[in-house]
């Protein structure tokens, strides 16, 4: 983990910075004095500086001139500490080559990010500077990423995360039909982080497993609560990454969570990927075989950007096929786009799947889509995914298609 060192003399404020850099995993080394801190800088060489201005005998000024000159620790990151009045401090202190400034009192959140953007500086100009090191460790921002995941889970127990629902709807009749649950974290530090971003972190660290057991039990009480609603005949799809999909347990536990909600399997539909099945197919087709045989539907997501398993296709347990949103895009006018697209849907027919169309942004899109006879859409056109009450909202009031 980076070390950082904190040179304060005021003891309150050390106590409350290394607490707070503790409770990150960070390594910390502290000095109460700028005297002390010049010398475990030398001698410790850590990774980020937070200093304190205002000093007896050398002051925060004195500290960055002494460490600036020394070639070890010329160009660690160095961020000021200062007192709100002292607007003019900080001026004079990035005049002298510092890094950031931050204003006591501090945020939690101020304080890491002006710490993250530092460190990811500091890695990219490490990388520039010596090319010839290969540096396969997480950069600062991902390690950053990484701890606050796992607080996220382990401590905070996933009340930073929240599932969204995407409307899919019938193209014939305009209304919807399902949703696809898309899951959202509101990092406190990091802001709001989308899964294209912390899903790969996740699997990468094994976190996908409690991650992905709690979205299956939350989409499974949420369609709970929607058919106390008198929401019926409405199907959720699920993502699942190929390692919750090779768990064991994973049926057993989609058993257990539909079961005690009292649902029936075929309200849940999951979503895999090409990718994930053609890893070991045989096995793939056990695992859906079984899941099909329970209730549940399976959907290919993202089709057309794998393995073009189109051989394999008839051979598969499947229901949905869902058209990646690349072929979408501007399919109207793109004549490769549209031909794929037509074919796509036919054949999905000519094997007796449904087809959803993925990333519908515009009616040119739509109309092609119908013309064609696709199935089912998602996108932007009718709806972005949506927190729960939203997405509740449009089927109370019949949001449809068309008007
Ligand atoms: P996906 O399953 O293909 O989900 C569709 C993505 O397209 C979503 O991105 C959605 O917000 C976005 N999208 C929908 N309509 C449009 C549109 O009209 N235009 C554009 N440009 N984008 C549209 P999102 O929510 O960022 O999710 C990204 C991916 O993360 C998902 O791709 C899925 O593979 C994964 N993911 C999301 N939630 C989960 C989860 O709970 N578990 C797992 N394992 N993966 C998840
Ligand atoms: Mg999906
Ligand atoms: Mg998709």
């Amino acid at each position: 983990m980076p070390k950082i060192l904190i040179i304060e003399d005021e003891e309150a404020v050390r106590e409350n910075l290394l607490d707070l850099l503790e409770a990150e995993d960070f390594e910390t080394i502290a000095a109460a004095n700028g005297r002390i801190g010049v010398h475990l800088a030398i001698s410790e060489v850590p990774d980020l500086i937070l200093c304190d201005i205002m000093m007896p005998e050398i002051d925060g000024y004195g500290v960055l001139t002494a460490l600036r000159q020394e070639p070890s620790t010329a160009t660690i990151p160095f961020i000021f500490l200062t007192a709100k009045s002292a607007k003019s401090d900080f001026r004079q202190g990035m005049d002298m080559g510092a890094d950031d400034y931050i204003t006591k009192p501090f945020t939690r959140s101020e304080l890491l990010s002006a710490i993250m953007n530092r460190l990811e500086k500091y890695a990219t100009l490490k990388r520039y500077l010596s090319p010839q090191i290969v540096n396969n460790n997480l950069s600062p921002k991902m390690q950053l990423l990484e701890i606050s995941l796992h607080r996220a889970i382990k401590q905070h127990n996933f009340q930073e995360f929240e599932i969204y629902y995407q409307p899919i709807v019938d193209i014939a009749s305009g209304k919807i039909v399902g949703a696809e649950s898309l899951l959202r974290w509101q990092s406190p530090e990091l802001g709001m982080i989308y899964p294209t971003e912390f899903i790969p972190l996740a699997e990468s660290t094994g976190l996908i497993i409690p991650i992905g057991k709690w979205v299956l039990k939350r989409v499974c009480q949420q369609i709970k609560s929607w058919r106390d609603a008198g929401i019926n005949s409405l199907i959720v799809a699920v993502n699942l990454s190929a390692i919750e999909f090779n768990q064991p347990d994973f049926i057993h536990n989609l058993v257990n969570f539909t079961s005690v909600n009292n649902l029936e399997p075929h309200d849940l539909e999951i979503e895999l990927t090409e990718s994930m099945i053609m890893q070991d197919v045989n096995s793939a087709i056990a695992t859906m075989s079984k899941l099909q045989s329970l209730g549940v539907k399976i959907a290919i997501d993202d089709f057309g950007t794998g393995y073009s398993s189109l051989i394999y296709l008839k051979n598969l347990p499947i229901n949905t096929l869902k058209i990646d949103r690349y072929f979408i895009h501007n399919v109207a006018k793109d004549s490769q786009k549209s031909a794929i697209t037509k074919a796509l849907i036919q054949m999905a027919h000519n094997l007796n799947l449904d087809v959803v169309a993925e990333g519908v942004e515009t009616e040119a899109e739509l109309g092609f889509l119908r013309q064609h006879n696709c199935n089912s859409m998602q996108g932007f056109l009718f709806s972005r995914p949506l927190p729960a009450a939203e997405f509740e909202n449009c089927l109370f009031t019949n949001k449809c298609l068309y008007v």
